[in-house]
């Protein structure tokens, strides 16, 4: 964990793919999210839609998969935004470092 992360609180909200769309893979689903699919908030007490365009900083979106079996985090950080595919993760940073795509 970096410097820059620390102390800094990250919010978990659960979503499904919309409009009854369903990924197979989780790179399928980091394709989806990286051209502006929308996803369905399941989260108790929200709703609505998010996408790539309209997730907020600081939020990791937990989206569920392959018949809702399998779940795939897709973090987005304040201040970093993956080039590749627009998110966030371990796999993300570790890329931008090495200047190489993620394999989302
Ligand atoms: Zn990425």
């Amino acid at each position: 964990m970096s410097n820059e992360m620390k102390g800094t609180v990250m919010e978990y909200v659960t979503v499904v793919p919309a409009y009854g769309r369903d990924y197979k893979s989780a790179k399928e689903v980091r394709e989806g999210y990286a051209a502006g699919h929308d996803f369905l908030v399941q989260s108790f007490g929200r709703g609505g839609y998010v996408n790539k365009d309209d997730h907020p900083a600081g939020v990791t979106l937990q989206v569920r998969y392959r018949r809702l079996e399998r779940v795939v985090l897709i973090g987005k950080g304040k201040g970093f935004e993956c080039q590749y595919c627009g998110g966030d993760t371990t796999e993300c940073r570790r890329a931008a470092e090495l200047n190489a795509p993620c394999g989302a």
